[in-house]
């Protein structure tokens, strides 16, 4: 299907939400997909970072029937026409022929939360020039946050400069202005980022600030846009990433810090700018109780390696023992079984109960024939292990403690039936 160029009503007014416009094109996909081109549209095309609209078309048949679509995804072509993928409302009919008037409304909150990210954007990647002068990349806007990738020099203290400054235009409310300029007017402009072709260019300027060659939707007055926030940096391939919110975004995203920060600070029973510091003492206090617990293990662990030879019992050719430990960490549990296995013939099987399942460690000593991994790994499908291991040692995890006892049997039966 080849319908003619479709007007793009957001160029002249990222605000128009309600439209009326005629069905140039309308096709049915093999998939069962539902396609309709129009001679005008607002429902903003995916590009440039930025996703599309959503929202209805209301089309009025010949025979004076109405059908209603939902807007899906909206896919701009090269040549200038916009395929609008539509999904039936109710019962709707067949497709509406070309030559068919439409009325179409787009989702305003969506609209409104795009505009709000991609006109920060602008913003931001301006405020990123002249205060730190670091050059935008490119843009992402993500269903939860948006992102620009920017020269790898920014560091903290530009980032703040240039959220000040980006800000400092927003309180200023100034007044957005859209041009469509000829490619030789362009001169006329300093322009931030260059990347539209055509006989018509349409410039996004905000004065004294910025101008940019951009298709996308933008506020009226950068007071629209709300608070632009950073939310993190991060490297990414060579470049930084600035993931960041703005105007509704950044609402929500202050009301959950909000709640989150008033929770932890409830549960340390201290004010909300006193957590951080509560914190790092609980850290402390949990390190040096550690630091005591390790102590003292040290200091029991011969007699708990002797204690655990001592119950060991002829399995085969060497000896066994399995013992479910509910009083040690894995890391006190591998200590054990290196001090026990340090006597010769000796195997070891320790399970370290864990929410519904348990932890396996299975050691032997350095004179022990047995491969524990290749043991662990023939027990696996019958005790649903996951694990292995090398031959003195495995470990595995085990879903169904219910199964410690059984799988400590089946141990001591490999062992007995396996050759001296
Ligand atoms: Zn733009």
């Amino acid at each position: 299907m080849s319908g003619p160029t479709c007007e793009r009503l957001w160029f002249a007014d990222s605000h128009q939400l309600a439209f009326d416009a005629r069905v140039t094109a309308a096709a049915v996909d093999p998939q069962g997909g539902h396609t309709l081109e129009l001679d005008r549209s607002a429902f903003y095309a995916t590009g440039g970072g930025q996703p599309h609209d959503t929202g209805t078309l209301v089309a009025t048949h010949a025979d004076g029937t109405t059908s209603r679509w939902r807007v899906c995804d909206v896919v701009a072509h090269e040549d200038g026409r916009i395929a609008h993928r539509v999904e039936p409302l109710a019962a709707a009919g067949a497709l509406p022929p070309p030559g068919t008037p439409v009325t179409g409304a787009v989702d305003g909150a969506r609209r409104r939360d795009h505009l709000q990210q991609h006109t920060g954007q602008h913003l931001l990647s301006a405020a990123l020039v002249r205060a730190a002068g670091v050059e935008t990349k490119s843009f992402h806007l993500g269903a939860e946050t948006a992102t620009i990738d920017v020269d790898a020099a920014l560091d903290d203290a530009a980032l703040e400069r240039a959220l000040e400054l980006a800000n400092g235009v927003v309180f200023d409310d100034r007044a957005t202005v859209t041009h469509l300029v000829t490619p030789e007017e362009l001169a006329r402009f300093a322009i931030r980022r260059q990347t539209f072709t055509g006989a018509r260019i349409r410039l996004v300027e905000v004065p004294d600030f910025d101008v940019s060659t951009c298709g996308g939707t933008h506020a009226k007055r950068t007071g629209e846009v709300g608070l632009i926030v950073a939310l993190r940096v991060e490297k990414a391939k060579g470049l930084k990433r600035i993931t960041f919110v703005c105007g509704g975004r950044a609402r929500r995203v202050f009301g959950e810090q909000q709640r989150a920060l008033t929770e932890v600070a409830r549960e340390l029973s201290t004010a909300p700018d006193q957590a951080a510091a509560a914190v790092r003492r609980l850290c402390e206090a949990e390190k040096a109780a550690r630091k005591r617990g390790e102590a003292r293990f040290e200091a029991l662990l011969p007699a708990a390696a002797a204690e655990l030879t001592a119950a060991a019992r002829p399995a085969g050719a060497v000896r066994l023992v399995c013992s479910r430990r509910d009083d040690l960490t894995f890391d006190e549990a591998q200590a054990l079984a290196r001090a026990a296995t340090a006597t010769a013939g000796l195997v070891v099987a320790l399970a370290l109960p864990e929410g519904d399942g348990a932890k396996l460690l299975l050691a032997r000593s350095a004179d022990v024939a047995l491969h524990a991994g290749d043991l662990v790994k023939k027990l696996a499908a019958r005790f649903q292990l996951r694990g292995g291991g090398a031959a003195p040692q495995a470990q595995a995890a085990l879903a169904d403690r219910a199964a410690i006892e059984p799988l400590f049997a089946a141990v001591a039966t490999e062992l007995a039936s396996a050759p001296p």
